[in-house]
């Protein structure tokens, strides 16, 4: 079958290579759709250790199931599932106290294990989820990004009718405010220095943007309730910092480069009782985050800009490099 090969780091390459193995406990799923992600990126680049080379990656896909290995129960063939990608080793001190996404051993499906970007893939049955019909391939592999908003949802714990700002108005700022709103904000505000990206989030229903702070400060008298930071960038988590209301909660959720640091006012969080938080990835958060994409909480069919053939997997990563769309996927075959 063909698959996205990444022989090592810098490079790939679409090659021939083994059909997966049917294993006991273990599905074979023909891929349907698969999202590119920052995380494909960074392996590429050499910057994600977890990932081991040669990879297939691809960690956010949903397809068919066309084999199902002895000893599984629950599944046929011909099922539709999404798969929750994260594999914890189910036997340290985290796994062990229901915070498998901070497991030392953490891997998955397209990471440490043969990923989505491949004709098919094996799969643990244990992380196939069966998808309601409503729900397209292209919905269902952004599953798995919306379930890590689910998770950082879970780790803000917000209350209903609160003011929200994001900080970044891209693909998962975009999926953070549609998820705001899903829980009960009152007002949900985005920040992004582009202003096509807040053009593009005013289609989606949303009108208190702005491409400073002061633009949008207006909407949160004292502040905002929950301020989440979605661009990585550490000058945004020092402004991010300051625009949240006293007994408010900052969540970190874009991805700073390690080791480098950004400058806080530990008084103003003691005196205003300011929680800093951090989330990472997803964690008992696969399965809401299906149920909330069925539901519609997410545009899920405008969320997706592009779709790629298997064989033009470079046109792909080009077009997430651009930064202009918003989710690219790949739909072998297509
Ligand atoms: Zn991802
Ligand atoms: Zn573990």
């Amino acid at each position: 079958m063909r698959a996205v090969v990444f022989p090592n780091v810098h490079r790939f390459e679409v090659a021939d290579v083994a059909e997966p193995e049917v294993r006991a406990g273990w599905l074979t799923v023909q891929v349907g759709a698969a999202g590119i992600c920052g995380t494909d990126l960074h392996i590429l680049d050499g910057e994600f250790p977890m990932a081991k080379f040669p990879c297939i990656p691809g960690h956010e896909f949903a397809g068919t199931v066309v084999g199902v290995g002895p000893e599984v129960t629950g599944f046929q063939l011909g099922d539709r599932v999404g798969v929750m990608p994260s594999v914890f080793c189910g036997r340290c001190h985290w796994c062990r106290n229901g915070r498998g996404n901070l497991c030392p051993d953490a891997g998955g499906f397209g990471t440490s294990l043969p990923g989505g970007f491949a004709e098919r893939v094996a799969v643990l049955a244990t992380h196939a989820y069966r998808l309601p019909d409503r729900l397209s391939f292209a919905e269902a592999a952004l599953v798995e990004p919306l379930a890590c908003v689910v998770h950082a949802f879970h780790r803000l714990n917000p209350r209903p009718g609160e003011r929200y700002l994001i900080w970044g108005a891209g693909t998962m700022g975009l999926m953070l405010a549609q998820y705001a709103r899903f829980a009960g904000a009152r007002t949900v505000a985005l920040i992004d220095i582009n202003r096509s990206k807040l053009d593009r989030a005013r289609t989606f229903g949303f009108e208190a943007l702005g491409v400073s702070y002061e633009e949008v400060r207006d909407r949160g008298p004292f502040g905002f309730d929950n301020v989440i930071e979605a661009t990585g960038v550490p000058a945004v988590v020092e402004d991010a910092s300051e625009s949240v209301t006293p007994g408010g909660r900052l969540l970190l959720f874009g991805v700073c480069p390690p080791g480098v640091r950004a400058s806080l006012e530990p008084y103003r969080i003691y005196r205003d009782e300011i929680d800093i938080i951090g989330s990472m990835a997803v964690y008992d958060s696969y399965e809401p985050a299906l149920d909330a994409m069925a539901s519609g909480a997410i545009d899920g069919r405008r969320m997706v800009s592009h779709t790629f053939d298997l064989e033009r997997f470079g046109d792909a990563v080009d077009a997430v490099r651009s930064g202009e769309g918003m989710k690219v996927q790949i739909v072998p075959g297509s």
